[in-house]
């Protein structure tokens, strides 16, 4: 896509947008990756802020510490309630920058701009912000919506490839769910994802379905459970990770509960074992995951049982199948 035919659009209507507000100040929130890679993208767009707070990148930021540094910083920078938090990075820094905010002198406005492929499809929509607590993911958040989203695949173009595999796993999550037409599309393009020209289809597609499914649930009542297919078992491999503080991005984790779910959806008899195989070997082919020991098992299955969606201690887990389709609250 052209740099400047973007610029002249999606970035350049916010800025707009927001210059005919009338917030008493905007904060912008950023990583130092998004700082140097982004940044230099909102102020060639012509986005007025008046200061700026970066925190170090990776999901070990997403803390208590780090939110009481924002807090701190916001504090001196005398934010009242009429100021704007602008939340400019991946899920990392639209979910800890969206819950800073819907706490700070209990709640203030914020905009969302994903710059990471996953927070464009998924993390920054649909108002879920959080931290994590005691190696648990997410453990500590609420639910607030941003007062408006930008979304400029502009930025994808400095994301390095292993982010942009993240993001394609959450495309492959919302096809597998709800599209079976996006999964035949997903497979014949295999690992290939042009970021600027082609792919856009993709990005629109998934952000769309998990526009929908939270319009009509926001609260994860229903069906945006669906959402969590290859998160229950995927979350769980991430606390391990964590706490061994071996790295594994999100996508990864996500990519290899994918195809444990997809297993156990198969076991049920709810997906062919064609499609299974399908989906393992397209798992498999298109990103790059890390070999998980068997002696890490049981560790796995144990944060699985601790899932913030159980009930009376029974895991309950979002399963697909056919492709396209899927079920909440298995147990
Ligand atoms: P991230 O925010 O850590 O970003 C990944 C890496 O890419 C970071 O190093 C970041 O600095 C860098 N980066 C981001 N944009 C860049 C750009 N344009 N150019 C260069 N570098 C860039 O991680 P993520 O994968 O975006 O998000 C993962 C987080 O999102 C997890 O914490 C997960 O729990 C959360 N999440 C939240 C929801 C939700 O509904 N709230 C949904 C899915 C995931």
């Amino acid at each position: 896509m052209d740099q400047q035919n973007t610029l002249d659009t999606e970035l350049k209507e916010f800025a707009s947008w927001l210059s005919s507000k009338n917030y008493s100040s905007r904060s912008i929130l950023t990583d130092h990756n998004t700082a140097k890679f982004c940044l230099p993208l909102v102020e060639k767009a012509g986005i007025c802020f008046d200061h700026h707070y970066s925190i170090p990148p990776g999901e070990a930021s997403k803390t208590l510490d780090i939110c009481r540094d924002v807090w701190r910083y916001w504090q001196q920078k005398n934010l009242d309630r009429h100021a704007l938090v602008i939340n400019l990075g991946g899920g990392v820094v639209t979910d800890l920058g969206g819950f800073c905010a819907s706490c700070f002198k209990r709640g203030i406005a914020f905009v969302h701009i994903p710059t990471s492929l996953l927070a464009m499809v998924d993390a920054a929509i649909g108002g879920k912000t959080g931290i994590d607590f005691a190696h648990h993911k997410n453990l500590i958040g609420s639910f607030a919506q941003p007062v408006h989203m930008v979304r400029d695949l502009l930025f994808l173009d400095t994301l390095p490839k292993s982010e942009i595999q993240s993001g394609m796993v959450e495309i492959l999550k919302h096809a597998l769910i709800a599209d079976e037409g996006l999964w035949t599309q997903l497979l014949k393009s295999g690992a290939a994802f042009d970021q600027r020209t082609s792919d856009i289809t993709f990005v629109q597609k998934a952000a769309h379905i998990k526009e929908q499914i939270v319009k009509l649930d926001p609260y994860e009542k229903n069906i945006r459970k669906a959402l969590n297919f290859g998160h229950t078992v995927g979350h769980a491999i991430e606390s391990v990770f964590l706490e061994d503080q071996v790295p594994i991005t999100h996508g990864q984790a996500v990519a290899l509960g994918i195809i444990a779910e997809s297993w156990l959806s198969s076991e049920r008899g709810l997906l062919s074992h064609l499609q299974w195989l399908e989906i393992k070997n397209y798992v498999l082919s298109c990103f790059d995951l890390p070999v998980i020991d068997r002696s890490v098992f049981a560790r796995i299955i144990q944060y699985c049982t601790k899932d913030k969606k159980n009930k009376n201690g029974t895991i309950l887990a979002a399963l697909i199948g056919p492709v396209g389709s899927y079920h909440i609250d298995m147990q």
